[in-house]
Order: structure tokens, then sequence, then C-alpha cells
């Protein structure tokens, strides 16, 4: 039976990788394995930038957002020599597992790791959605939370001043966020990778919306990457009888406390991980599928074709 875990965070930060820490640590802790933290990803594993964790150093951080064990990236890590230094330092602390708390990039290194005799599991950490093996991410929905609380703002003010709000929000080419997003704020129009980006067409959908709609104000939710925001709001106000205004909401989507929803989700796929770890598996990933707490191999996991939403698209559409 695994005696010593560790735990890491590594890529992108979310809301939610906390309470995962915490689950991990206490879950283990209470079957009487012990868990060590390593600090800022894959780079403190190389470095040694190992410590133990303890039920107290877990307590008050469930309602935090970031992760306490900080996180990085290290390119380097694909290189099997870096590597074998990182599998080095467990050895010699007697580690015979990790949890890696990341999203699909974090998930190669782990299932590398594990190919090198490390039984390591994947977290879902990231706020974009964008793991095609899980129906949600940890971060995901504290991240619309606060796109929503945003977006309910900006229209309050579009109203008005007879505003096009053009809001730019993450996901990484996964349209997840601005689907929902436009679905739970009553936007107007929503961009993603899946409906694409037709900039005449946008405009002949704002025209309608101003002249034959009457709309005090017209939302457009996008998907970061799908066009340059301040340009587009610059040809909305030359073409349309909307004035348009650009927000890029940035990394404000990282922060925050977790809702209740993602400190949950991160408590149960903890909880998940350390079961896998101590039936002896690596090399697999946690997901939530159908409400349901499952593992799925990594590699295949990677492998997924991420899901279109087209369900959620078309009932956008018959929202507008
Ligand atoms: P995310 O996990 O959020 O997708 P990244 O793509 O930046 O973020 O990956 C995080 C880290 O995972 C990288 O900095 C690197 O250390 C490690 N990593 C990414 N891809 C690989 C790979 N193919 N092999 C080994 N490690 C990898």
């Amino acid at each position: 039976m695994v005696k010593r875990i560790g735990v890491l965070t590594s890529g992108g930060d979310a809301p939610g990788m906390n309470a995962a820490i915490r689950a991990v640590t206490r879950v283990a802790l209470n079957s009487n394995i012990e868990v060590f933290g390593i600090y800022d990803g894959y780079k403190g594993l190389v470095e040694g930038n190992i410590e133990p964790l303890t039920k107290a150093r877990v307590g008050d951080i469930i309602d935090r957002g970031g992760t306490i064990l900080g996180s990085a990236r290290l390119p380097e890590f694909k290189d099997i020599e870096v590597r074998k230094k990182a599998v080095d330092q467990l050895k010699k602390r007697g580690i015979e597992a990790v949890v890696v708390i990341g999203g699909d990039g974090s998930y190669r290194g782990a299932l590398a790791l594990t190919e090198m005799g490390i039984n390591c599991i994947g977290l879902p950490g990231t706020i974009d959605n964008d793991i095609a093996s899980t129906d949600f991410t940890i971060g995901f929905d504290t991240a619309l939370s606060t796109i929503v609380e945003a977006v309910d703002k900006l229209r309050d003010t579009s109203s008005s001043h007879h505003r096009c709000s053009i809001i730019e929000v993450m996901g990484n080419r996964c349209g997840d966020l601005a689907i929902y997003a436009g679905i739970a704020c009553g936007a107007e129009i929503v961009v993603t990778s899946a409906t694409g980006f037709e900039e005449e067409q946008m405009l002949e959908r704002l025209r309608d919306l101003d002249v034959i709609r009457k709309k005090r104000h017209a939302i457009v939710i996008i998907s970061e990457k799908m066009t340059d925001v301040h340009q587009f709001a610059k040809k909305v106000s030359l073409n349309t009888g909307f004035s348009g205004r650009a927000t890029v909401l940035g990394h404000v989507q990282r922060g925050g406390s977790p809702t209740p929803n993602d400190r949950v989700l991160a408590s149960k796929m903890g909880e998940k991980a350390v079961d896998l770890l101590m039936h002896g598996i690596g090399g697999q990933c946690v997901s939530i599928k159908n409400n349901e707490i499952i593992a799925v191999p990594i590699e295949e996991a990677l492998n997924i074709p991420r899901a279109s939403r087209k369900e959620l698209q078309n009932l956008f559409e018959r929202l507008v």
C-alpha cells in the first residue's frame, strides 16, 4: 500500500485548486498516508522544493482562490533527463505517487512521470473547461460567476447609453465560458471557435437588433483569440447605430473565492485521486461525467475530441 504521496499544482491557476489540495491532503492523512506539498509545479519538483503537509497547513484555504502551493511552467519537463531529476527527488523522500492538479499540459507531464514508475493522477484544474474527458473542470464555475457578475454590470450601463458591449472572455479555444455566460447573461451574440467570426455578418445582426428589434443595448460575448475586440468595437460604432465598447475581462476571471460547486467538485475529485493511488493506479485523470466521478486514462482523455456544445448554441439562439 502506498505510504507517501505528493501533490502539486501546475500550469494556469484556477479557483478551487486549494480545495483540491485540502481534499487530497486530508483524505490521505485520514487513511494513514503521508502527504508532501510540491511547490511551483514541476519546477519545484525538479528542484526539490517539497515539504510535508499537515491537516492544519491546509486549514483555512477552502475559500481561497489561487493555489497555496504556487504554480509554474517548466517547458524543459518534456526532456527525460529533467524528469529523471524529478524522479530522484521523489525517491530520495520515499514519495511513491503524485496528484497533479492542472490542465492538459500538466496531464502530459503526469503521464510521462507515470511511465517512469511514479504513479500520477491528474485533477482538472483550469477555468477554461477545455479538458474533454470531464463535463466540468475545477474553477470553471467560479470563472463563469465572475463573468456573469461583470456582464450584468456592463448591461446596466450599456442600456443607459445605447451601447454595444463587446466582452472578451477566456477559454483557450474552448467556447464553454462564452456560451454558458451568453445564456446566463441573456447576451445577444456569442462568438466561439464553434460559431466562427464573420465580421460583416456580425455587423448586420447588430444593425437588425438596433433598427428592427429596437434594442436599447447589445451584449456580445467573444472567446479570446477570435478577433481583436477593440478593433471590432470601432467598426460597430462606425457601421451600426450602437456605440461599440470593448472590455477584456482578462485575469480577473482566474481569481476570487471558489463557488460552492467548485469547492465540492474539488473535494470529490481529490478524494477519488487518493482512492486511485491507494489501489496502485496511476496514469489516469479524474473526471465528472453525468454527475458521476470517474477515472479516465490520461492518454484517452487527451485524445477525446472537444464537445461542440451544439445543444447549448441552439438553446442560445432560441433565447435571443
Ligand atoms: P496546463 O497544465 O494549464 O495546460 P501548460 O500547458 O503550460 O499548462 O503545462 C504545464 C506544464 O506541464 C508545463 O510547463 C510543463 O512543465 C508540463 N508539460 C506540458 N507538456 C508536457 C509534455 N508533453 N511532457 C512533459 N511535461 C509537459
